[in-house]
């Protein structure tokens, strides 16, 4: 069995290569760093071990250490081992010192190289690394040392005459001293430097300065690691090539209240579009024991939410028990559930809410009406059947309760800039559990009736979407954001 050290990004899952892709999608286990893209773990097996032993930043989080017992541990046993790390795993990522140890215990590897985050940046700021005319060379650079240090491994004097572009990983804390020493050096003061931060992700952002006043520009800005810093004249060909478009989202905060599950498709789209997300699920879906009755006697089963389509599906022990009625669902995400079942919905109404299925119904006629939905839920759908003289029964086919919020993501969902509700549980639940956001936070609703669940707690929802979707949702903070 081989154990494969696999670089990915650093940020734009884009980057990752063919082979990287093939072995994360065969890996039993999965030793990943924090610094790679987003979703980059999206093809894994359902049954690989995931081990985050990432760091954040500069500093690590699980000890080298600790990370090679696991990596032994797992060849050791003959499982197929994937060590995923940003960028390429042979710069400055230790994977030399990884192969190192696996070679000694004779244990197989492959290499498998990525783009390293100072080619990948640079690139997406519109730096060239090396230009003809410009930059004949390039140095890979740590600037994690101390420069004021006098056992420091980088020898500055030799390092400032170097002919050409210096990019340094890990410097953002020691910026204003690796400037000085390389002005000290001999390198002129007004030579260009970029400092990249985030770089291929959606909210990469780029400060442009000068060996003088980088220092100064990074930290107003409020630069953090992971970042890049580019030193050289081709430092100066951003302002003619900058071509990447970070997302609308890009500098913003935003928390998303609905359950786990639900959370991660929402916060990968805004991710993508540039945005900080905090996962901050107050709610759970709790699915309930139904007994599904013979459809036989009905002509119409409603679906009201994914979530009921799903746990519907679930009940459903044979395809065949659902012949017979028409099936509306509330939502395109409803039939876009019930599609994932193999069930085509007959009837989706324009908007996402019970009244507009009540208008879509009115010129059908219905005698006996069966709606799959939560346990505790608004009435309107019901009554108005009842009122036609149909003969309506309900079956709860789950439960929202709340799920307790930790103390980080408690404090992120206050700090955040925006938050997101995408029902009015989840404003509940989230209310009760969070208490009132600050004022400055811009509160984001899906749609009218989580709007009414925000005003019964007194609080005007800044921004509601058009759609009653997720889709409509993302689209209204876009707008909002721009
Ligand atoms: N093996 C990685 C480097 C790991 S060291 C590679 O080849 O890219 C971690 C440092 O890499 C960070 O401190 C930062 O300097 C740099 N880095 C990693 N990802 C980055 C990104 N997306 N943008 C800018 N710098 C990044």
């Amino acid at each position: 069995m081989t154990t494969y050290l696999v670089g990915a990004g650093p940020g734009d899952a884009g980057l990752m290569t063919a082979r990287s892709l093939e072995l994360i999608a065969r890996a039993e286990v999965i030793l990943y760093d924090q610094l790679i893209p987003d979703g980059a773990l999206d093809g894994a097996r359902a049954d690989a071990l995931l081990i985050d032993v990432g760091k954040k930043g500069g500093g690590r989080q699980v000890p080298q250490a600790a990370t090679n017992d696991l990596l032994l541990e797992h060849a050791r046993a003959g499982r197929e081992v994937v060590r995923l790390k940003g960028g390429d795993p042979f710069v400055f990522g230790r994977g030399g010192e990884e192969a190192q140890l696996l070679r000694a215990e004779g244990l197989d590897f492959e290499v498998v190289p990525g783009v390293t985050a100072g080619v990948a940046a640079s690139a997406y700021a519109g730096i060239p690394v090396t230009q003809r005319g410009l930059s004949a060379a390039v140095a890979f650079v740590t600037g994690h040392e101390d420069p004021a240090k006098p056992d420091t491994m980088i020898d500055w004097p030799a390092l400032a005459a170097f002919p050409g572009t210096l990019v340094f990983y890990m410097g953002v804390r020691s910026l204003d001293r690796i400037a000085s020493q390389l002005v000290a050096g001999g390198r002129p003061a007004s030579e260009p430097v970029a400092v990249i931060q985030r770089g291929t992700f959606p909210d990469q952002r780029t400060v442009a300065g000068t060996l003088d006043d980088i220092a100064a520009l990074a930290a107003a800005a409020g630069v953090r690691a992971p970042a890049i810093t580019v030193v050289g004249a081709v430092a100066g060909l951003r302002e003619e090539l900058a071509w990447f478009a970070a997302g609308p989202l890009a500098g913003r905060s935003v928390a998303v209240t609905r359950a786990r599950a639900q959370a991660s498709p929402l916060a990968a789209r805004l991710r993508a579009l540039g945005a900080h997300v905090v996962e901050a699920p107050a709610i759970r879906i709790e699915p309930l024991d139904a007994e599904l009755p013979d459809l036989a006697g009905f002509d119409l089963l409603c679906v009201t939410s994914p979530n009921g389509a799903r746990r519907l599906l679930e009940l459903v022990r044979d395809a065949r028990a659902l012949t017979g009625p028409a099936i509306a669902a509330i939502g395109p995400g409803t039939a876009d559930a019930l599609r994932a079942g193999g069930i085509e919905a007959d009837i989706v109404p324009p908007r996402a809410v019970a009244e507009s299925l009540v208008e879509t119904l009115a010129e059908r006629p219905v005698r006996r009406a069966l709606i799959a939905r939560a346990e505790t839920a608004r009435d309107v759908l019901p009554d108005a059947l009842r009122e036609r003289g149909a003969e309506v029964e309900i079956l709860a086919v789950y439960r929202t309760v709340a799920e307790p919020l930790d103390a980080a993501a408690h404090a992120a969902a206050h700090a955040a800039d925006y938050v997101t509700f995408t029902s009015a549980s989840a404003v509940r639940y989230f209310l009760e559990a969070a208490g009132t956001p600050r004022a400055e936070t811009r509160l984001v609703s899906i749609g009218p009736i989580t709007s009414t669940a925000l005003r019964e707690y007194g609080l005007e929802p800044h921004v509601e979407a058009d759609q009653h979707t997720p889709d409509g949702l993302l689209a209204a903070l876009v707008a909002d954001a721009s």
